[in-house]
């Protein structure tokens, strides 16, 4: 049985009066608190956007949109207790793979500095994850380790790809080894598919670059480590995709049946199936419908799907509704869901 329950959050905010103008009343925010059969649950949003000005200055850029910034805080919270969202696990979306390593460190350092203020200044709302200079792939390592034990940072979020180079790429391993040692969470978000828009393919009405681009990106990067053995050279290595790991999850079937069809263009020989690597990730579930929530589930498994909203893109301001509204869910699945399985890879108290 699921019910949701609308609670008041604390005393209303203070009202500040104008010497020839009244008093606007102001509304009383309300924050929502998730309840499954009967147990409140502290809801985990894996996929929340931020900015840090400081480390953009650093890149000469300016931060677009405002609704990225931390500070003030108001607009964000609001909206985490509008939609039920108890705790956002932040992300930077990688504008610095093309610095070179002097600014990269300093880049990072100021950023993975500020995220961690930003999650001290609100710790039961926050925790972040660490930015990593992965086209310095021995720095990126440094940085995860300094942000995960210095800042208490909760892993890393990356790109899909790194300046057109794939993940799977083995320049990348030391960066890999080091979130398999430290056991902590990555969040791959794609960076778009700079190759295809370069051409006219996807130009036109829709933001094809965008709807297409950015899950195809994704859908690559996936494939890549599946396919170039980096799941089997890191076994341990916890990963979450995001936008419900683009297109994989949706025609997982063929990955299988490829190199059954054509084995002579497979040269690796992997540990196990393709789509036995697809139940192992992570995924957040920006995927708009209950249907497309059931499929995920079924491909990749209840216990691998997580809750996102992209925040403050507005994609999307129903994550924990779709959770609830996806049919065939036992509560516990629906419970590990909303938060439970995120706040083990993040390490939040529940
Ligand atoms: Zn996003």
């Amino acid at each position: 049985m699921i019910d949701l329950t609308f609670v008041p959050c604390g005393l209303p905010r203070a009202t500040f009066a104008f010497a020839h103008a009244p008093a606007a009343p102001q509304a009383r925010m309300r924050r929502r608190e998730v309840v499954v059969n009967g147990r409140r649950v502290k809801t985990v949003d894996v996929h929340a956007h931020c900015a840090v000005p400081e480390a953009m200055a650093v890149m000469g850029l300016k931060v677009s949109p405002p609704a990225l910034l931390m500070s003030p805080s108001a607009d964000r919270l609001r909206a985490m207790d509008e939609q039920g969202i108890d705790v956002e696990a932040l992300s930077i979306n990688a504008y610095w793979y093309q610095a070179d390593r002097d600014v990269a460190r300093e880049l990072i350092r100021i950023q993975n500095e500020k995220l961690a203020a930003a999650c001290a200044a609100n710790p039961e709302r926050f925790v972040a994850f660490a930015s990593v200079a992965l086209q310095h792939p021995e720095l990126a390592a440094e940085q995860l380790e300094e942000g995960v034990r210095r800042y208490g940072l909760r892993g890393a979020a990356i790109g899909g790809s790194v300046n057109g180079e794939e993940l799977s790429d083995p320049k990348f391993h030391p960066f890999w080894a080091k979130a398999e040692q430290l056991g902590v969470l990555v969040f791959i978000h794609p960076q778009g598919t700079a190759e295809l828009n370069a051409t006219t393919r996807f130009k036109g009405n829709g933001l094809l670059d965008n709807i297409i681009g950015n899950p195809l990106e994704t859908t690559i990067a996936l494939s890549h480590l599946i396919f170039e053995g980096t799941l089997d050279q890191f076994p341990g290595l916890k990963i979450c995709a995001a936008h419900a790991g683009g297109f994989l999850p949706s025609y997982a079937g063929r990955s299988d049946q490829g190199c059954l069809t054509f084995p002579d263009r497979c040269t690796r020989t992997l540990a196990k199936k393709p789509t036995e690597y697809i139940r192992q990730l992570y995924y957040d579930n920006i995927i708009f419908t209950p249907e497309g929530m059931r499929h995920l589930v079924a491909e990749t498994g209840p216990g691998q799907v997580v809750m996102g909203t992209d925040y403050p893109y507005p994609w999307t301001t129903t994550s924990v509704d779709l959770i609830l509204a996806t049919p065939g869910l036992s509560d516990a699945e629906r419970v590990a869901m909303l938060g439970g399985t995120a706040a083990k890879l993040l390490g939040i108290k529940t």
